[in-house]
């Protein structure tokens, strides 16, 4: 554990003095961290204010692709957060993993997504079901930053309906045969592989589900344009399109027709990171609102001296607070391996209704300079969108968080 976090700190200097009292969590002050946490933070912050924030406005623009920070982020152990060490991973936890996301996010968005995506939703499935063998090939590589994964489970015909998958795979002698087109794929123009998800028997419906993984490029598997987004513009979606795709019969993730359950397992834990991204966001507006408010004199005086923006202020930190020991609570749920899916869909919830909330306030306090892409608010606003949609929209994790509810009170 200790070494995945002094190859973190042996990169990045200490914060300087500057940033270090410009940007204080009070929850910090309250709760305390373990120091190893808060050495990654640290970390973390310095590299995302000296690496990510000065260029995030660039590569939104240009929608271009975070290549030399994901490589370095790779070399600090950002990719491979909870992995072990053994596997190449940092040998972290998952409230690591969260501060550290939410650290990378708070500098630029779209490199949280590349991390999300790389952590949970890609390393998070292969290192729980694959096998000893597996693991060699689809986890070390993916650890460095040499190599990216994606995750490919939504298709044009269902996203929320995970269950009803129309990608089939068909047993062919010593291959597995892929056809069928998976939808808004993140880091798949960069991925070198993708965990994906067919039907390996209709008559099952969602229990005849299958997780494979696939190398990317491979015949047989192209790549659809890349989608012109709202936000998080420098991570790149797109379609996957199998047409008789062979892959080796080994590739199979897990047990046939558990992919399904592997699938929906994956998604509890990636809530955890898009919480996370989305209280980077959060956070991201917040500075940005609070640094404006001090400088701008309306009256005669600063405008943080306005009661109207004090309430706008305090009801952003509150959401902003609130989230994230949300967060953290499902982070450590499960990392004491205990029950965290209704957890988890809080946390998310909570956290991307905040970002949506506290960018589009960061925007009113900035007035008219709120509005344009001089300043970072109307990125932070953008990007906040996205979060209460991916990984389950706002609707599906109420409806998760009701279910669980409803379960405990049977119980
Ligand atoms: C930028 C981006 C990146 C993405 N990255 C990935 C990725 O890497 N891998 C991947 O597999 N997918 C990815 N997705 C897909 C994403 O997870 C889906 O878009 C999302 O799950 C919603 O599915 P949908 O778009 O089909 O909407 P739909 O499921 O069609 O939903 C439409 C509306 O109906 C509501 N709705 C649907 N069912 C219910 C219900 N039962 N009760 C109440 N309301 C309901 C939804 O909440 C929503 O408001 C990405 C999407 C985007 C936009």
């Amino acid at each position: 554990m200790l070494r995945g976090v002094t190859v973190l700190c042996r990169t990045w200097r200490p914060l300087a003095p500057r940033t270090a009292t410009r940007y204080l969590h009070t929850v910090y002050q309250t709760v305390e961290l373990p120091d190893t946490h808060r050495m990654l933070r640290d970390t973390c912050r310095e590299f995302a204010e000296k690496e990510l924030q000065p260029v995030a406005g660039l590569l939104d623009r240009e929608h271009r692709y975070p290549r030399e920070q994901v490589q370095k982020m790779g070399q600090m152990g950002l990719l491979s957060v909870a992995v072990p060490e053994d596997l190449g991973g940092a040998g972290l936890d998952y409230l690591a993993y969260a501060i550290a996301l939410e650290e990378v996010s708070r500098g630029c968005a779209s490199t949280g997504v590349v991390m999300s995506v790389n952590n949970s939703l890609y390393l998070g499935p292969v290192l729980k079901h694959a096998s000893e063998k597996q693991k060699k090939k689809w986890i070390t590589p993916f650890c460095s930053g040499d190599k990216i994964g994606c995750f490919a489970l939504s298709e044009p015909g269902n996203g929320s309906d995970a269950g009803a998958a129309s990608t089939v795979a068909r047993l062919d002698g010593e291959h597995w045969v892929l056809n069928g087109t998976k939808s808004w794929i993140t880091n798949a123009w960069e991925a070198s592989a993708t965990v994906v998800f067919a039907t390996t028997d209709k008559s099952m419906k969602h229990k005849g589900i299958s997780a494979f993984l696939v190398e990317m490029p491979t015949p047989g598997l192209s790549l659809g344009k890349k989608e012109d987004k709202l936000g998080i513009r420098a991570s790149s979606t797109a379609n996957l399109i199998f047409e008789d795709c062979r892959i080796p019969r080994e590739n199979l993730l897990g047990q046939s027709g558990m992919g399904f359950k592997i699938a929906m397992q994956t998604l509890d834990a990636g809530r955890i990171g898009i919480a996370s991204q989305a209280l980077g966001i959060a956070q991201a507006a917040l500075d940005c609102a609070v640094d404006y408010a001090e400088k701008r004199i309306a009256f005669g005086s600063p405008i943080t001296k306005l009661q109207a923006i004090q309430f706008k202020l305090a009801d952003m930190a509150l959401a902003l607070e609130s989230a994230r020991l949300l967060t953290w609570r499902a982070a450590m749920l499960k990392d004491n391996e205990k029950p965290y899916t209704k957890e988890a869909a809080m946390a998310k919830l909570a956290a991307s209704e905040a970002a949506t909330r506290i960018s589009h306030q960061a925007i009113q306090i900035l007035g008219g300079m709120g509005y344009v892409t001089e300043m970072p608010a109307e990125r932070h606003y953008r990007d906040a969108r996205i979060t209460e949609i991916y990984e389950g929209t706002s609707e599906i994790q109420r409806l998760v968080i009701a279910n669980q509810l409803l379960k405990e009170y049977q119980h």
